[in-house]
């Protein structure tokens, strides 16, 4: 999963319901943060509430945390402390924490910050009835959705994050997530589906399927329906057009959940596998259960079964212990798969994880190489691999604009931009690819610039 930054800004509804209450919503985190922050935006619109572009002119202000590294945490913690002047300023302000800071740390977090009103884990959504007493109605399980979104963020009114998993059971020696996201919880199919019917009766046309192990998805519910399953379900919801799903488990990748994404359709040609390390004892130590052969064998099998696949994957640098053969280990990995996409990240030791007991030896120095190296190469193997799509038409799915420009995604995942005049959010548009770099394409609708949007039906 991504790290990502998240800032509502709508100015065009702020203060267009004159006496309403206001709410900001600071969002740092993976997508599944992203998905709470949107839905605790959808609970306090149906309480009545509007979105606020500053905190300075809110009533509510909720800031979702993430500790998976120490910088999110850092970034979490420094915005916790600046709401102190706002507090001062405007006492009637209420103030809620959520995100995998919270869980457990509740008295400690307390006493270091006491203009915040509530703390709240993730998912707990039922706990901010205390601060808006108006949510004791609304439904929370099925709130409708969407809900409001940032020029730049992908709009929500098109495409939306659904979580049908919570939490982890596995227990990965760096990771921080089992202890405050707990343990696997999967959500009902018929909830999952009603939640996608209802996206796709107000114009959704793209779900993308959560969880932190989201092929664990199931196994913890009556008739143990697997993600396969799901899929198949959520197939069926007329007007959805594409659907996708992360972030998987190399070890529940099975060979039936990789015919549901060959043969459904639907389902996008893109899959993301975090390796974390190309190296066995790194794996183990990991706890990783898998090892390199094993992850290739279902690369390959995934290769086979869809030819046209996409794929991403998440590394570590600098894991405790890790030697520079080791770490080429990786890097020859990478060089061997050719990811389009890999998420590189320096080990961050966790308080209370397994490795975070064990010397983090490797220099700060030594990880910005590696760190550095990896991104090098991923530039080289991003670019070639997006250099095949120039002169071709992919399609794309506009999910809003950004700079000027209208911005989509390939069934593959890959960014898409190009200019042209008129509204072409929520189309699908075939677009001739003129020039490729290795984070995204730009390119023109095949309409020949005309003023007049392509719809492409499908
Ligand atoms: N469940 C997914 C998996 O199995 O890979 C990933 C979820 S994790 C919250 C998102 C990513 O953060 C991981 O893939 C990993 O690369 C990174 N991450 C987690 N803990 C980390 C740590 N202590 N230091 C550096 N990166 C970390
Ligand atoms: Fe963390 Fe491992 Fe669970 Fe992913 S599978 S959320 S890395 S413990």
């Amino acid at each position: 999963m991504q790290l990502i930054q998240l800032q509502p800004a709508l100015a065009s509804i702020v203060d267009a319901v004159p006496g309403a209450k206001r709410f900001h919503i600071w969002t740092i985190g993976c997508q599944m943060n992203e998905a709470e922050s949107a839905k605790a935006a959808a609970l306090l619109r149906q309480a009545g509430y509007v979105p606020a572009v500053r905190e300075w002119d809110a009533d509510i202000v909720i800031v979702n945390t993430c500790v998976v590294r120490q910088q999110a945490e850092d970034k979490a913690l420094g915005y916790i402390g600046a709401l102190a002047r706002l507090k001062r300023r405007r006492p009637d302000v209420r103030i809620a924490v959520t995100g995998c800071l919270v869980t457990g740390q509740e008295r400690r977090l307390a006493e270091r910050f006491p203009w915040v009103d509530l703390w709240y884990g993730p998912s707990e959504f039922e706990r901010l009835v205390s601060l808006v007493p108006e949510l004791a109605d609304v439904d929370i399980d099925l709130v409708e959705l969407p809900h409001y979104y940032d020029e730049g963020q992908a709009d929500p009114e098109v495409t939306a994050f659904v979580p049908v998993i919570y939490g982890c059971n596995f227990v990965c020696s760096y990771c921080i997530v089992p202890y405050r996201r707990g343990r696997e919880r999967s959500r009902p199919v018929e909830q999952v589906v009603a939640e996608v019917e209802k996206l796709a009766a107000r114009g959704v046309r793209e779900v993308t399927l959560l969880g932190q192990t989201v092929n664990a998805y199931g196994h913890d519910l009556p008739g143990q329906p697997d993600l396969a399953d799901l899929l198949e379900r959520v197939h069926d919801v007329p007007g959805i057009e594409r659907i996708r799903f992360l972030t998987s488990h190399p070890k529940y990748f099975s060979d039936k959940l990789i015919r549901a994404v060959a043969d459904l359709p639907k389902v996008c040609e893109h899959v993301n596998l975090p390796v974390q390390s190309g190296d066995n004892e790194v794996l183990r130590r990991m706890r990783r259960h898998y090892t390199v052969e094993e992850y290739r064998e279902r690369i390959a099998r995934i290769r086979e079964l869809i030819p046209d696949v996409t794929l991403s994957t998440d590394i570590i640098v600098g894991f405790p212990g890790e030697t520079e053969e080791q770490f080429l280990n990786t890097y020859r990995l990478l060089e061997e798969i050719r990811f389009d996409k890999v998420h590189v990240a320096m080990y961050s030791p966790r308080p209370g994880t397994l490795s975070a007991r064990w010397p983090d030896d490797v220099p700060r120095e030594e990880k910005r190489r590696r760190h550095r190296a990896v991104e090098q190469l991923q530039e080289r193997i991003a670019r070639e691999r997006n250099e095949r799509y120039v002169g071709r038409t992919v399609e794309i799915l506009v999910d809003g604009l950004a700079r000027g420009r209208w911005r989509g995604r390939t069934r593959g995942n890959t960014l898409v931009f190009f200019e042209a005049p008129g509204d072409w959010r929520g189309r699908f548009v075939e677009v001739r690819v003129t020039q490729a770099s290795p984070w995204y394409l730009l390119g023109e609708p095949v309409t020949g610039g005309s003023a007049e949007p392509a719809i492409l039906t499908r």
